[in-house]
């Protein structure tokens, strides 16, 4: 993971410059990891549209070569942060998909 960096526009314009699948942490001002999420396609372009929420001052990031490997790694953040995320649902693997949790929890 890279981070942590401000959540503003001018900052991911600055810091990423790929247009690949990834993964991110968002976090709040004392820099508590809040939510956790992926980008199938576009990384930079996820992040920005969840520029300005109260629980997303700080991002940390992770390019993916692929969309698979983007919900790998979502689910090993997801069950690391668990316990201070505020929406605690399981990364969703996409429509048509039979992926499975790569932390072996069980995720159906
Ligand atoms: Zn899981």
């Amino acid at each position: 993971m890279n981070g942590p960096f401000l959540l503003e526009a001018k900052t991911i314009a600055r810091e990423m410059n790929r247009m690949l699948p990834g993964c991110f942490l968002l976090c709040d001002v004392a820099k508590v990891v809040r939510s956790v999420g992926r980008a199938e396609r576009e990384l930079p372009t996820d992040l920005l549209a969840r520029v300005g929420g109260k629980d997303a001052v700080w991002f940390y990031y992770e390019y993916t070569q692929n969309a698979k490997q983007a919900f790998e790694l979502e689910c090993q953040y997801y069950h690391r942060h668990f316990s201070t995320l505020t929406k605690r649902f399981h990364p969703k693997r996409p429509e048509g998909k039979d992926w499975t949790c790569s932390v072996g929890c069980g995720y159906k």
